[in-house]
This record gives C-alpha cells, sequence and structure tokens, in this order.
C-alpha cells in the first residue's frame, strides 16, 4: 500500500534526481504487475473504500511531457491508470519555475495531451496555477493559486476529483484551511506525514528518483524500511525548500 510520487520520465541528462528512466520506469511497473499489485487513480485509492491488500497509486507531478511521452504508453500497455498534478499556467511551456541545474529546460505537457490521458482513464489533480510554495503567498495569492487552479481543471478535463498535490510539498493550517473551504479533498505533501492522526490533507507520498532499484521500488511499494526513505526524503525536502528560496524573490 503506497501512494508513489514521480516526476519525470526521461532519458536527457540532468544534473537533478527527481526523474526515472523510462526503461527503469516500465521495469518498475511489471515488478508491481508480478507482485500483484491494484495500480489506482488518486481519488481510488483514498476515497474508493477498496479493501484490496496490495494497492499502489502513481503519481506524476508537475505534469511534464516525457510522461506523456514515456510512462502513458507504458501504462496504456497494462491497462493501468495514474494521476497527473498540473500547473495550468504552465501546460505546453518550459519549467521556468524550477532552478535548472545546467541550464536545461523540461517542457510539460499540454492541454491536448492532458485531456487525451484523462480520457484514457488516468485522473487530473491541481499542482496550483504557479507552481509556488503555498506557505510563503501572501492570503489572497494562496488562495488564487487554489481557486483558479481548481476552477480550469474542472472546465477543461473531465476527471479532476478536487485533490491537490502542494508544490514542494509545503503546506500549513492555512494552507489546509483554503483548501476546505474550495472544496478540495485531499492534499498530498512529499514523504511522511508529521502529525499522529491520519489526515487526508497530509496525505503522504514516497518519492521515486533515478538511483532506485528493483530492490527499493518494492520497499516503497510494500512500504518496508520506511524510516530510511523518509529520512532521504528529508533531506530532498530540505534541497526543494533552496529552490523555493531562490525563485521567491520573482513571486508576487
Ligand atoms: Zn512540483
Amino acid at each position: 500500500m503506497s501512494i508513489l510520487a514521480y516526476h519525470m520520465v526521461d532519458n536527457r541528462f540532468d544534473l537533478g534526481v527527481t526523474r526515472v528512466k523510462p526503461a527503469q520506469f516500465h521495469r518498475q511497473v511489471e515488478s508491481a504487475l508480478q507482485e500483484g499489485f491494484l495500480f489506482q487513480t488518486i481519488s481510488e485509492y483514498l476515497f474508493a473504500g477498496n479493501e484490496h491488500p496490495k494497492r499502489v497509486a502513481l503519481t506524476f507531478d508537475d505534469g511534464y511531457e516525457s510522461v506523456y511521452t514515456y510512462a502513458y504508453p507504458i501504462l496504456t500497455r497494462y491497462n493501468l491508470p495514474a494521476t497527473v498534478f498540473v500547473s495550468p499556467n504552465f501546460m505546453g511551456k518550459l519549467n521556468t519555475w524550477d532552478v535548472n541545474l545546467g541550464g536545461l529546460k523540461f517542457r510539460h505537457m499540454n492541454w491536448e495531451q492532458l485531456k487525451e490521458v484523462t480520457t484514457a482513464g488516468w485522473e487530473a489533480g491541481s499542482h496550483t496555477m504557479n507552481h509556488r510554495d503555498l506557505t510563503r503567498l501572501s492570503p489572497e495569492s494562496r488562495k488564487k493559486e487554489l481557486l483558479e487552479s481548481r476552477d480550469i481543471l474542472n472546465a477543461n478535463v473531465h476527471n479532476f476529483k478536487y485533490i491537490v498535490a502542494y508544490p514542494f510539498g509545503n503546506s500549513n493550517a492555512q494552507v489546509v484551511q483554503d483548501c476546505l473551504e474550495l472544496g478540495y479533498r485531499a492534499g498530498l505533501i512529499m514523504g511522511a506525514s508529521r502529525s499522529k492522526m491520519p489526515d487526508v490533507f497530509a496525505t503522504p507520498r514516497i518519492g521515486m528518483y533515478l538511483w532506485d532499484t528493483l530492490v527499493s521500488f518494492r520497499h516503497k511499494l510494500y512500504g518496508r524500511n520506511m524510516w530510511f526513505y523518509n529520512t532521504l526524503q528529508d533531506a530532498i525536502n530540505v534541497c526543494s525548500d533552496c529552490t523555493v528560496l531562490i525563485k521567491k524573490s520573482s513571486w508576487t
């Protein structure tokens, strides 16, 4: 039982680690199938009440075009669904919201591509309008990010289920309050929840990275050795907070 968080599925070299190679991803999917896992969209995973003992939800943050190019055909081959969290203001554009080590930029999928995958059974979620850290915005900007992305996704794809993946995994009580007021049903973070109580607005996910082997993939799939992977994830989250600090100066 786990929710896995992917970003890019790409062979292009970059200095970041939030990427898996297409062949690596393919092996992971085959491994989960061999282990007898049921693949669900995020709303199915959280709300469908399915008691299947082996369930997994694949989530793709940022909606990169490489996910459409590489991951979508692989999952389609096995008729498996996934969920993609997109930032509407970056559809079809380059990822200028990120700090691009080595100067490489990566393109996000466009609306046609998003419509195609959601028509085929994928689910779309909000990654907010502009991929800014919601915990560092004014109350007005924070709410606008959540409201506009909600409305645009609702109008453009039929498989939007009012679920948000917080950019950089960052959230707080004010963000959750806005989500509740705007009708969101769940919020996804990166890594383990700090809360002792299960909270659907701090739904934990485990990140997938370039260094993941089939062994670590299976650990994550079954939720084994999570103290180790969550500690690693905490370190990665610190790095992503550095991105926030570098990019924050350009936010309004
Ligand atoms: Zn993101």
